[in-house]
């Protein structure tokens, strides 16, 4: 290497450091899996220069920014549903952030009002039923799964579970904590087996004819038609999209909150703008069949085939607020056991 070229060199080194000793970096732990997120980080960073580091944990992150406190590394918090969100905040690990960008892109009944918390992704919470044996007489509504009619018929996961907690807690706003505890109890007595397992499980009891009617997260049919094993049990149920002629269907969101921390304030918000383009957003849809919050993305051509629907506007924080109610009634009226 003669002494020019290594000037050169030396002068595209100093360039490169420069970019990165600037601090163009964010932060981000993950509750959502790799393989959703990494893509659209990789995008992120070749459009804006900015680096993402992310740590990908199932369980933790909430805690782990508790316990780093003001030290703590991460710009985001990235969470697969809302309850996560939720914890963040009573944690005092986030920080409000207002942004036109974020304000356009996201209805308002899926982000905080103070700017704490953003939805990125929305999913259906669906009933199914059997489509050899619930010819007839269908419900329509989730009111309808604690009519006697359906008696035995019913298989649902935990009503502790955080995807339940919330359904409950929609109906709790809707029509009052004695209504859901009456609906609640109903549903139970209607149950074909003590409540266990996750959403897709529900559905292969449904194809192995344990039960006629559960009730699952939407982007769990993209998932087990994806999945050789359980292509079957998804194609043995129809969907149906509860509560059309009243409220609409009860939605729950993943999403992303700036911590209260935040070292590279700036570049977080440009990441959590990024997440709700039409880009992002399409990744999303397409890869994990959600619907997109940003209502300028289609969904998914399998999740279109669905049909559209109408789906409950009253905003999450508004339902948020009876998740403790709901959580407690569930053990009042003994649901999982
Ligand atoms: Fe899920």
């Amino acid at each position: 290497m003669n002494i020019r070229s290594t000037a050169a060199a030396l002068i595209l080194c100093l360039g490169a450091v420069s970019t990165v000793s600037a601090a163009e970096s964010v932060n981000v732990y993950s509750y959502r899996q790799p393989f959703l997120i990494e893509p659209i980080i990789e995008s992120f960073t070749k459009q804006t220069g900015i680096e993402v580091n992310t740590v990908f944990a199932k369980k933790g992150l909430v805690e782990r920014l508790k316990s780093e406190g003001k030290n703590s590394p991460a710009d985001l918090l990235l969470t697969s549903n809302f309850s996560n969100l939720q914890a963040a905040v009573a944690a005092d690990v986030t920080q409000p952030v207002s942004s036109e960008i974020l304000e356009a892109n996201i209805p308002s009944e899926f982000r905080a009002p103070d700017g704490m918390w953003f939805g990125l992704t929305n999913r259906a919470r669906l009933i199914v039923v059997s489509k050899d044996r619930m010819t007839q007489a269908r419900p329509t509504r989730y009111e309808d799964l604690a009519n006697p009619v359906y008696k035995g018929k019913i298989c649902t996961r935990s009503a502790k579970h955080s995807y339940m907690v919330a359904l409950t807690a929609s109906v709790i706003a809707h029509s009052g904590s004695d209504t859901a505890r009456d609906w609640l109890s109903g549903m139970k007595e209607n149950l074909a087996r003590k409540p266990q397992g996750n959403d897709r499980a529900q559905v292969k009891a449904i194809s192995e004819g344990e039960c006629d009617i559960a009730i699952i997260n939407s982007y769990y049919m993209g998932a087990m038609l994806a999945d050789k094993e359980q292509t079957a049990w998804a194609n043995s149920v129809d969907l149906i999209f509860p509560n059309q002629a009243d409220r609409g269907t009860h939605m729950n969101i993943s999403g992303v909150a700036l911590t209260k921390s935040a070292p590279n304030k700036d570049n977080a918000i440009k990441l959590m703008e990024f997440l709700t383009s039409a880009e992002a957003q399409q990744h999303y849809a397409d890869v994990n069949h959600e619907y997109p919050v940003n209502q300028s993305v289609k969904p998914s051509a399998l999740v279109q085939s669905w049909g559209e629907f109408t789906y409950d506007t009253l905003s999450l924080e508004q339902i948020a607020k009876f998740r403790n109610d709901a959580s407690r009634m569930a053990d009042e009226v003994n649901y999982d056991n």
